[in-house]
């Protein structure tokens, strides 16, 4: 029986001597035959294809018991686990990546102080628009939240109401800034059961969900949850700033240099969601994007759903966040600009301001205002934004 030596078979395979020997010593790329006196192993070209899926996923980083299994299957199932275990190493990724992200802003900038005297008042309005028939956009600004869901599907009213509750209960304050992120990833994981449940096994529940971007006050800092294309920005010192990153299929197909700005603003799916908190959407489907920010008296947040950013040019938009005095004034204006471009779409937004507060640094005085987060008895929808 002919046969290559370990270091031919290396050499063919893309797999070294000592793999090779490993591989044996494991069970997963027995040599087709080992010789009784030298103990020299001899590989057949037979074993080619699977040495080289044995590279393959090693290259992928999948594990050796892992690969073990995958070889014994027939390729449909082969293909199956390779995506599996893909989605899950995204996932991991994703977490460490935003943890990555998170542990930057608790490090950087300055440390806070003992006693802030900052606080958040905020105010916040949804509209219907004038073509969609029924009002699937959910907001909420309660004093330490703001915060945008944009529901799809046909139970996606109930999507977005659901995802807001969960967040109007969220309460970071006093939370250690290592807690806060795990706090975010836990009400990420509470609004995806919230959407499963409230979809139930109704008509459409599979493709329903909703999009959330949230800013929530920790009583210094604060942190933003985001999940789809809902958007969240700054106005300071005059300047708009966007802190969201839009998880559509256009802005990744950009990012891989498939599409132009131009090209993708005008793509007839540019509302299509790689990430979305979705029945039946496992991460990293629905992970959420986190961060944590230091802010400024004088800050000016505006959480809104693409209703009002997909419509609306961002230049009008700074304009009425710098030019309106209260954030109910500005919620209003806002849900005009969308009118004046002629509402394609619902028009969800909450604006809040960063003042001089309490030392606590929350001013319950605001009062909450929410729309669409029901079942909450304060919650309302369509309602005039109070302060
Ligand atoms: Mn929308």
């Amino acid at each position: 029986m002919d046969g290559m030596t370990i270091g031919e078979f290396a050499r063919v395979s893309g797999l070294s001597p000592k793999a090779l020997r490993l591989y044996d010593d494991l069970g997963l790329l027995p040599p087709a035959r080992v010789d009784a006196s030298s103990g020299y192993r001899f590989y057949t070209t037979d074993q080619l294809e699977h040495a080289r899926l044995v590279s393959w996923l090693r290259r992928l980083g999948m594990p050796l018991a892992r690969i073990r299994d995958v070889c014994a299957m027939d390729r449909p199932r082969a293909a199956r686990a390779v995506r599996e275990f893909w989605a899950r190493t995204e996932s991991d990724h994703a977490v460490r990546r935003g943890l990555a992200l998170f542990l930057t802003d608790h490090l950087q900038g300055e440390a806070d102080g003992p006693r802030s005297r900052l606080a958040l008042r905020g105010a916040a309005l949804g509209d219907r628009g004038r073509v969609r028939a029924e009002h699937q956009d959910a907001v909420l600004a309660n004093g330490r939240t703001l915060a945008a869901a944009d529901g799809f599907g046909p139970r996606g009213a109930g999507a977005a109401a659901a995802a807001l509750a969960v967040l109007d209960r969220l309460d970071l304050r006093g939370l250690p800034t290592e807690a806060v992120s795990a706090a975010l990833f836990e009400a990420a994981d509470d609004a995806r059961t919230a959407v499963h449940r409230a979809a139930g096994d109704a008509d459409g529940a599979a493709e329903s969900g909703t999009t959330l971007t949230a800013l929530c006050w920790t009583g210094s800092r604060l942190a933003t949850l985001h999940i789809g294309d809902g958007r969240a920005y700054l106005l300071r010192d005059g300047r708009l700033s966007r802190l969201t990153e839009d998880h559509t299929l256009v802005r990744s197909m950009v990012e891989d240099g498939r599409l132009t700005p131009e090209e993708a603003a005008v793509h007839p799916q540019r509302s299509l969601l790689i990430r979305a908190l979705a029945d039946g959407d496992a991460p990293p489907a629905s992970h959420p994007d986190t961060r944590l920010r230091h802010v400024r008296a004088g800050d000016r947040y505006l959480v809104c759903t693409d209703g009002l950013s997909a419509v609306a040019p961002e230049a009008d938009v700074r304009h009425v966040l710098a030019t309106t005095a209260a954030p109910a004034d500005a919620v209003r204006e806002l849900v005009r600009l969308a009118h004046a471009f002629g509402a394609p779409d619902n028009v969800g937004c909450a604006v809040a301001d960063v003042v001089e507060g309490e030392a606590t640094g929350v001013d319950e005085n605001a009062g909450p205002v929410a729309q669409g987060a029901a079942p909450s008895a304060r919650c309302r929808r369509n309602d005039a934004p109070t302060i």
